[in-house]
């Protein structure tokens, strides 16, 4: 494993794995630019060495190839400005000799969606007749995956990967390729910092150590909870989930969102943080809605009786203060998801209260670790992202690292 900080890119073509999977909006405005941003430093570096920048990245779950609502090409001229270098464009990123064959020291090239090709995901495509057709296309998509590998890391001489965000994923660009370049593969900054801010936080753990919680299913992130119930002191489990909780233990929850299917791990869940002697923290109000929108009629009411035709959408002021408490008493905080519906204005209050909460911890001496692409949103959009000790760019990534599972995008450049 080589370090980016001393190696000499002079000359050489870098093929390096970024995260740029940034929101779009309607108009393919990038309406949060945290993962481009993120990446310069390791970007700029290999220019300024005079290396061939290639930067290869995937955009959203497109189906197809090409599937131009996905096209990278959107982001190119962001990319560019922001790099201050014309950045060329590779159109077909598994047919990209040529372009790579043109560029010389110091310049930059953007290939096309990695995952317009179902290689680089290495899970088949389409509806399968049956167990056998599906074990075959399974089977031939292995050896495609290795083609296409193959075709990625002939581009260049040497493999950085600086995608946090997709480590926790096998991919043929993320983890598969590094294998092409066992003395000439490294982190780039931004995975080096990253790494080193999970390793303090499950290494080096102050107490009290809170995790925050929030997002919209349990289903999805009932691993982490379960994970971080044997870690933490302090468990704080809100947003959408909330309610999956309340009704379990018998409260009226309206129209609220509820896995009715999991209400008995709910029970579970507050079982076993008893037995962990873990303080599993939940609302004990919301602010609810008579519809799922900005403009809907609101009211704050105890958690547990939401009357029928309304729905809990964020937290209330009492849930707001008990949530703050915790959280400044804490000396390690990890925060992962919103209070409630924050991307409608009315309904930030919760997740901006919060916010505010880790900022003053972290002032008074906390590490705060943030991650996934809705906290990072909200840290960014209530401007207090400089406030907390560190701004993950990654979500899944983030948090099965935090479970001590090894990322393969990071066991593929330490091996
Ligand atoms: P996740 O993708 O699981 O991290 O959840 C993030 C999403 O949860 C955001 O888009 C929020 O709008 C949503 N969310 C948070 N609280 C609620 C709620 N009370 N009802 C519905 N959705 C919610």
């Amino acid at each position: 494993m080589q370090n980016i900080d001393s190696y000499n890119f002079k000359g050489k073509k870098a093929f390096v794995r970024v995260d740029f999977n940034v929101p779009l909006d309607e108009n393919a405005n990038i309406t949060d630019d945290t993962r481009i941003v993120a990446a310069l430093p390791t970007l700029k570096k290999i220019l300024a060495d005079g290396g061939r920048l290639i930067i290869a990245s995937h955009l959203g779950r497109p189906e197809k190839n090409p599937d131009p609502k996905y096209s990278l090409k959107q982001i190119l001229p962001h990319v560019s400005q922001l790099l201050g270098v014309d950045v060329k464009f590779a159109p077909d990123c598994a047919h990209a000799q040529s372009e790579v064959a043109a560029l010389k020291d110091g310049e930059a090239l953007m290939l096309e969606n990695l995952r317009f090709y179902a290689e680089e995901e290495g899970k088949p495509r389409g509806e399968f007749t049956d167990d056998d057709e599906k074990a075959a296309a399974k089977k031939a998509m292995k050896e495609s995956q290795k083609e296409f590998t193959k075709t990625l890391a002939s581009y260049a001489d040497c493999y950085v990967n600086d995608a946090f965000g997709t480590a926790h994923r096998a991919h043929a660009s993320t983890a598969l390729i590094a294998a092409f370049f066992p003395n000439d593969k490294m982190f780039g900054y931004l995975m080096e910092k990253e790494v080193i801010a999970v390793e303090k936080v499950m290494s080096n753990i102050e107490r009290p150590f809170t995790a925050i919680m929030g997002g919209s299913k349990v289903s999805t992130k009932i691993e982490i909870i379960e994970n971080l119930l044997t870690k933490v002191d302090n468990l704080i489990i809100t947003g959408g989930m909330t309610y999956t909780f309340t009704k379990a233990t018998g409260g009226k929850i309206g129209d609220s969102i509820c896995e009715n299917d999991k209400l008995d791990l709910a029970l579970e869940l507050i079982e076993k943080a008893k037995k962990n002697g873990v303080n599993l923290v939940l609302a004990v109000d919301a602010k609810i809605a008579d519809s799922f929108s900005n403009d809907a009629k609101t009211a704050f009411v105890d958690v547990d009786k939401i009357p029928d035709g309304w729905e809990g959408m964020d937290i209330g002021p009492e849930s707001e203060k008990l949530f703050a408490e915790v959280i400044k008493s804490s000396k390690t905080i990890l925060w992962n998801g919103p209070t409630g519906v924050f991307e409608f204005e009315n309904f930030t209050h919760g997740t901006r209260a919060v916010g505010e909460a880790v900022v003053e911890a972290t002032k008074n001496g906390a590490f705060s670790l943030v991650g996934g692409g809705d906290s990072v949103a909200a840290v960014n959009k209530f401007g207090i992202a400089n406030g907390v000790s560190y701004v993950s760019t990654g979500g899944g990534a983030l948090l099965e690292a935090i479970q001590g599972i090894t990322l393969p995008g990071i066991a593929a450049i330490k091996e």
